[in-house]
């Protein structure tokens, strides 16, 4: 069974959105989930999980020996798991990266907090660093939410088709084509003909298209991508 262990300041967050819909019902069936209280893991009367930057500057950062012990008692020697970092400064998370994790035993997550994580404990731990985007969160809590809900929903069995997650987007490279359901008209709006038509070849060469559409006029970076494949 997958296993996602979470180190964290905050576990009353999780599992949070993790706990409902898809992930929620194939919690315990398909995955597990635990969650690790970082301060358990610090010493001394105050407990501290963070201390100045060497160096001056603003903010606090995350102490390595109080992550390192963390890790080690989460994930031993020997344990088969990626461990990783969730921050701004990793390698941005992609379709294919979660495919290859949901293909494992499970993850390791650290969540940061404050200005970061010392460099020394990334080093020492070997941590792999994921981002979930351009854009600076205030602490990795959510981030690994989001990994965890892409990894969880590609799991045997949790999605009611097995084939529901081969067309979605960028796993062809493209963004999804367009959906439409009943009713046929709205707001004078109709469904495109073809998608009626019950002719299957065609619709699945218009959804080619419209996907390949959006991806040019909106992803022009996954375009270029797509290109060369193609051909
Ligand atoms: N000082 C850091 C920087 O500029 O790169 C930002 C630290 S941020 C306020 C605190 C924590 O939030 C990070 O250690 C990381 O765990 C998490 N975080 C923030 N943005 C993230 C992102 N885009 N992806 C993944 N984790 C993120």
């Amino acid at each position: 069974m997958f296993r996602a262990s979470v180190l964290t300041l905050y576990p009353e967050m999780f599992p949070g959105p993790l706990g409902v819909s898809l992930a929620g019902r194939a919690m315990g069936q398909a995955w597990t989930l635990d969650t690790h209280l970082l301060r358990d893991f610090a010493e001394g009367r105050h407990r501290a999980v963070d201390d100045t930057p060497a160096g001056g500057g603003p903010g606090m950062v995350m102490k390595p020996d109080v992550l390192a012990r963390a890790i080690d008692h989460v994930a031993p020697e020997g344990d088969p798991r990626p461990r990783l970092y969730m921050s701004p400064r990793g390698r941005p998370l992609t379709q294919e990266r979660v495919r290859e994790l949901a293909a494992g035993p499970g993850v390791v997550i650290l969540c940061g907090r404050f200005e970061g994580v010392d460099e020394r404990v990334i080093e020492a731990r070997a941590l792999e660093e994921v981002s979930i985007g351009d854009y600076v969160l205030s602490g990795g809590e959510l981030a690994a939410m989001v990994l965890v809900d892409a990894v969880v929903r590609l799991l045997p069995g949790v999605m009611g088709h097995d084939d529901s997650g081969t067309e979605e987007s960028f796993e062809a490279g493209l963004l999804e084509y367009p959906h439409y359901t009943r009713p046929q008209v709205f707001e004078g709006r109709t469904i495109p003909e073809i998608l009626v038509s019950g002719d299957h070849a065609r619709v699945a060469k218009w959804r080619r298209s419209e996907a390949e559409r959006l991806t040019r006029e909106r992803r022009p970076d996954l375009w270029a991508k797509y290109q060369p494949r193609k051909g």
